[in-house]
């Protein structure tokens, strides 16, 4: 089966160059997915500009119900939607459905735009005049997007995008598409007008001709950071507006006075949780004092005896397999790595084996201690199912630590103690904070993004910021003469003194 693309409404093949798509759970090919050529990417940023000035024109409330009926047809697809997720990227269907739930809030935020879109206004600013800000769409605006979130990350662009007013074309992962491209094709069952929203499957070819085409106005995007910043340089070098969201890894603190068996059961769910694949995935526990460490260290190797891992379509599994074959003997390496520099394998996730799975992509959940922050797998981000415990001996050098991590993407810290807690939350140079919560992912109405490296932009991904990203401010001052008041010709700044 070939993956295609959605481009005006239809669903077009361009099969000149394919790449295959995998099961990640029994390790097989399942389909081909086509890889745009620039002429494609072309043709989708044309469909998407021919149809903006009708779609500029709409007025905001029914752009908003497209989303109405949009957020309807998602839940109505919830199990096909989370099948296709499970099928190509691994994740089991309780997590895929927890990642649609989430993408469905945007959903219902963008139902919000007639409120959203308002602007501001001033009577009066001087007299007989007055001034207003209003919020124009942007034109033809672009989305990119990483495999680990086909549905959600997709889900926080282009529902503000559109429902602002600009159409939008949208690059997702090559590794997971088939769930991105089935529910794009729900919004024009929704009665969203062809052109509007457009998907172009592809690689470097198809993103650099988004990059360097003068149509695309700005551009969101989401992946590693080492690609986030090349996407951001030469978006802003071509005069686009961009925000680009990179890579993370993510420490929390655990204090002495933690509640120990809480902070075991947030870690095993927010480290291991999807195979570790997730931006927000806390990947490293920083210990206060050795006695919090042994611990800590004893309750997760006990309670980890129970994880449980294998194929996306059985929902006991706490999580599947990691993404590629690559990707396996990526996470791998980095666990050879912290042995080989020093550090203790505590639980061991390396050499595993599904049973009838055999050649899925499987890492099982890794516990690693005594690792301190010169060695290569502290500094990378695994993206995998592998928990790493670095010991300190106060709670201010563990926040220099994670202040000094090149990411800043989120963090928390386990502690009773209140004084602790919101001094951290005011200091920690990081843009998403949990205190006793693990995952601290702004629900919608927020907005999300990191600090560092992390992100390159101002603004940050959905919530009131994306508003301000997918618009353009216009201010207005208006005077009509013939409402009596004249003024003859003033040759210095017009001030209200
Ligand atoms: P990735 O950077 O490999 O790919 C992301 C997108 O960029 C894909 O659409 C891909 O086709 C495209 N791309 C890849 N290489 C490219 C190149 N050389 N030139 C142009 N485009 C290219 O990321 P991934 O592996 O799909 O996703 C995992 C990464 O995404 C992790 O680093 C994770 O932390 C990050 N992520 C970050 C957030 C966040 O909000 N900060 C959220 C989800 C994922």
């Amino acid at each position: 089966m070939l993956v295609g693309h959605l481009i005006n409404g239809e669903i077009i093949n361009d099969s000149k160059r394919s790449q295959d798509v995998f099961n990640p759970s029994t390790g097989s090919v399942s389909k081909q997915v086509c890889m745009a050529s620039s002429e494609t990417v072309s043709s989708a940023i044309a469909a998407a500009e021919k149809a903006f000035p009708a779609w500029r024109n709409t007025p905001a409330i029914k752009r908003a119900r497209v989303m109405f009926k949009f957020k309807d047809l998602l839940e109505k697809n919830v199990d096909k939607i989370c099948a296709l997720i499970g099928e190509e990227h691994g994740k089991i269907s309780h997590d895929a459905a927890g990642e649609l739930q989430r993408g469905i809030e945007n959903v219902e935020y963008a139902c919000c735009a007639p409120e959203l879109l308002k602007g501001e206004y001033s009577k009066n600013v001087a007299p007989g005049i007055d001034s207003w800000s209003e919020m124009q769409p942007l034109g033809v605006v672009a989305g990119i997007t990483p495999f680990n979130f086909p549905a959600m990350v997709p889900l926080w662009m282009y529902p503000m995008a559109i429902v602002c007013g600009n159409c939008f074309v949208l690059k997702p992962s090559e590794r997971d598409p088939s769930s991105t491209l089935y529910i794009a094709e729900l919004l024009k069952e929704a009665g969203l007008p062809d052109g509007v929203m457009n998907v172009i499957n592809g690689d470097k070819e198809a993103v650099d001709t988004l990059l360097h085409d003068d149509r695309v106005k700005a551009i969101s995007f989401v992946g590693s950071t080492p690609i986030a910043e090349y996407i951001y340089s030469t978006a802003n070098s071509n005069g686009k507006r961009c925000q680009a969201l990179g890579g993370a890894k993510n420490h929390a603190i655990v204090m002495p006075d933690a509640d120990i068996d809480n902070a075991v059961a947030q870690l095993l769910g927010a480290a291991f949780g999807s195979s570790g694949e997730r931006c927000m995935a806390l990947s490293v526990a920083v210990t206060v004092g050795d006695d919090v460490a042994d611990v800590l260290v004893e309750k997760l190797s006990e309670s980890m005896k129970s994880l449980s891992f294998g194929p996306f379509n059985n929902s006991s599994n706490d999580f599947g397999p990691v993404i590629t074959k690559n990707h396996q003997l990526s996470v791998i390496n980095h666990i050879n790595s912290a042995e080989n520099q020093g550090a203790s394998i505590v639980v061991d996730g390396r050499d595993v084996q599904v049973k009838g799975y055999e050649n899925g992509f499987y890492v099982g959940g890794t516990l690693i201690d005594k690792v301190t922050p010169d060695m290569n797998s502290y500094d990378a981000e695994i993206f995998g199912p592998v928990l790493q415990i670095v010991r300190v001996k106060t709670m201010q050098e563990a926040m220099d630590l994670i202040d000094s991590h090149e990411y800043g993407n989120g963090t928390c810290i386990f502690t009773r103690d209140g004084e602790a807690a919101r001094y951290f939350s005011d200091h920690i140079k990081v843009g998403m904070v949990g205190i006793n919560i693990p995952l601290p992912v702004p629900v919608a109405y927020h907005s999300f993004g990191g600090w560092k490296r992390s992100l390159f932009g101002d603004l940050h991904a959905y919530g009131p910021d994306s508003v301000r990203f997918y618009t353009k401010r216009k201010t207005i001052t208006q005077r009509w003469p013939s409402a009596g008041i004249r003024e003859g010709a003033q040759f210095s700044m017009p001030t209200m003194s």
